[in-house]
């Protein structure tokens, strides 16, 4: 065991704080032990905090339709091989319903930036989930909006809202989306999602393209300033028909350590274990949780529809049905001496 390595988790645990010397030590180590010693100070931290709790957000993945271009993305507008799909607001509700009896607490409802799915009917979808469906969070995940959007989505009882901002580097944004997307707006979203009141999440791929550990280091300081409720990171997985096609997959390795690392620095946020965790790892999501992880992000979309929300390649789970997904994600939580939750699982200084 190393003993600067050990020192130095301990001050990060300690002060919740991190220099960019000791980010570098802790990405650059190589040992397993090391890292095993971070994932277990996570893990203290995330049990003090939520126990041995895991809490489950139902994603319904509504549109594959998307006006961005961004070039990491399989579902990006220039992709003429995807198949496109919209899910209808009947078809919306049902899977919530399903949900709710499968004991989801939260619904995700996820897309790309589709213009047929406008403010109005944003707004009616979401109004008719919390109606059917009041005990439950409704987190919406459908792209960059005018302050005004957000406004009106808050005001129609969205409870959430999911916006990884990539990257906080701007330089490295432009490096990963077209001219037309700007690393500078993507983060004024999220200052105006979190002063209207909505429990926000943000987040990065690991290893996208070009990505340096100066840049991650970079994105640790802006989740300083932001202070997000929720943190979604996962490897990036490269998508056949895109123009990173022969970009490498992250690491699952850094992505544990720094999925260990936020949650010693950010002890009550809500961390998932993400798919593309375990598409890059058949135990990905176990090893997440491990590492300080303490949500997971089951589909709850029509088994149909699937295969075509196809982020990257080889995505897990497209071809089961949401209660088989349910199923196998609570045996192997228990598996791991951890318990999915039945609660909704709001961030700890939102719980009333
Ligand atoms: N249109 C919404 C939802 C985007 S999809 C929005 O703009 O927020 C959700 C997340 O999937 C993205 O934010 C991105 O971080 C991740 N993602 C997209 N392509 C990916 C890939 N090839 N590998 C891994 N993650 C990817």
């Amino acid at each position: 065991m190393n003993i600067k390595f050990t020192q130095i988790t301990e001050e990060i645990k300690e002060n919740r704080t991190i220099t960019k010397p000791q980010f570098h030590y802790i990405l650059e180590s190589t040992d397993p032990e090391d890292a095993e010693y971070l994932f277990q100070a996570a893990r203290d931290v995330s049990d003090r905090v939520f126990g041995k709790d895991v809490y489950l957000r139902g994603l319904v993945e509504f549109t594959n339709y998307c006006k961005n271009d961004c070039y990491y993305c399989g579902i990006r507008c220039s992709n003429q091989n995807a198949q496109r799909y919209r899910l209808g607001e009947e078809q919306i509700l049902s899977c919530c319903d399903m949900g709710e009896k499968l004991g989801f607490r939260t619904f995700v409802l996820q897309g790309g930036e589709d213009p047929y799915f406008t403010d109005e009917r944003i707004c009616r979808i979401v109004e008719k989930i919390k109606e059917s469906h009041p005990d439950c969070a409704v987190t919406l995940s459908i792209g960059e909006k005018s302050y005004e959007s957000y406004q009106a989505f808050w005001k129609a009882g969205a409870d959430r809202y999911l916006l990884r901002h990539e990257t906080a580097d701007n330089k490295h944004y432009g490096m990963l989306h077209p001219a037309a997307l700007s690393g500078e707006n993507r983060k004024k979203c999220l200052y105006h999602l979190k002063e209207i009141g909505f429990q926000v999440g943000c987040g990065i791929m690991v290893g996208s393209p070009y990505q340096t550990i100066d840049h991650i280091y970079e994105d640790f300081v802006f989740m300083q300033d932001l202070q997000p409720h929720m943190i979604g990171i996962g490897p990036f997985i490269p998508h056949q028909d895109t123009p990173f096609r022969d970009q490498p997959q992250g690491s699952v390795n850094r992505t544990l350590r720094l999925l260990a690392m936020l949650r010693l620095l950010f002890p009550k946020v809500l961390l998932p274990a993400t798919t593309a965790l375990g598409t890059a790892d058949p135990k990905g999501r176990e090893k997440g949780i491990l590492a300080g992880a303490n949500v997971l992000m089951p589909n709850l979309s029509p088994t149909d529809v699937r295969e075509k929300y196809l982020l990257y390649d080889g995505k897990i789970c497209t071809g089961e049905e949401a209660a088989e997904c349910n199923a196998c994600l609570k045996r192997r939580m228990e598996r791991i001496g951890y318990h999915v939750s039945d609660g909704r699982g709001d961030h700890p200084d939102f719980v009333s």
